[in-house]
């Protein structure tokens, strides 16, 4: 297992306030981890450290052996980061804004490639306002991949969409995946979690208090003892509208 991100007592204060505490943790090639916790927990923090965008208080962080402190410049190149939909040019088609980030990153692009790595092939020449929120989500996870990195963050991918759209997009990340590309991704989504995340590292208040295969976590807490409170079901709700509309997209 090769890390390719190294957290090592990383701390950030605003002022006073102590919002991550010390936290280490590594991310391996090519897995998917999933970033946890309770809003405030300093998930968002810690990952725009890691990404270059925010100043870290002390610690050190290590990505694709380069260090933060000495190379924040060449880190950009090699991780994708989703960029705030607000940034999309609401007059320029979907091929045009590819064009224009590729020019940004000063990156040659293949739009068509790209958009129908997403499935947005059919459309390209439509704007991003007239795209559904399934379609923006595909839209800007594309955008994390302009400049090729070696590693992509998500932030909350699915938020908001709908239960077919979601299972989609998981798709669409463990494809992602496959092609050799390490994700970290925040979720409030327990079962997005569990379905699509290689290990976890849950955050609160600042520090990591578990970090593990999904599996693991769930088998470490049987082990206690621990029951759930009712019988559980042999289909859950989401199955149920799942069955009744169907597995397929209607976000088209
Ligand atoms: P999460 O992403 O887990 O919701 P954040 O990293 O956004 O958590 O925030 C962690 C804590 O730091 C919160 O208490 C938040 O209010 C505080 N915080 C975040 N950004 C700032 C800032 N720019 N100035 C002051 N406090 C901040």
């Amino acid at each position: 297992m090769n890390t390719i991100i190294s957290v090592k007592n990383l701390v950030k204060n605003y002022g006073g306030f102590n919002a991550v505490k010390g936290i280490s943790f590594e991310v391996y090639e090519g897995e998917i981890f999933g970033l946890l916790g309770p809003n405030g927990a300093g998930k968002s923090t810690t990952l725009e450290i890691i990404e270059t965008l925010r100043e870290k208080t002390s610690g050190e962080v290590i990505v694709c052996g380069m260090s933060l402190d000495k190379e924040p410049d060449n880190i950009k190149k090699v991780i994708g980061v989703q960029l705030q939909t607000s940034g999309y040019y609401p007059g320029l088609t979907l091929v045009e804004l590819i064009k224009l980030f590729g020019g940004l990153y000063n990156e040659e692009v293949d739009p068509a490639a790209l958009l129908k790595l997403v499935n947005l092939t059919d459309k390209a020449k439509n704007k991003f306002k007239e795209l559904s929120g399934g379609q923006k989500q595909r839209f800007s996870i594309a955008t994390t991949l302009i400049n090729k990195p070696k590693i992509i963050f998500l932030d909350e991918p699915t938020t908001g969409l709908d239960p077919q759209a979601r299972r989609n997009l998981w798709d669409l990340i463990r494809n992602i995946r496959s092609q050799g590309t390490t994700v970290i991704i925040t979720t409030h989504y327990m079962d997005e979690a569990e379905q699509l995340c290689d290990r976890i590292a849950i955050m609160d208040e600042g520090k990591i208090i578990s970090l593990d295969s999904p599996d693991k976590m769930i088998d470490d807490l049987v082990s206690t003892g621990f029951e759930r409170p009712k019988q559980v079901k042999a289909a859950s709700l989401e199955d149920v509208f799942i069955h009744l509309t169907g597995k397929e997209m209607r976000d088209e």
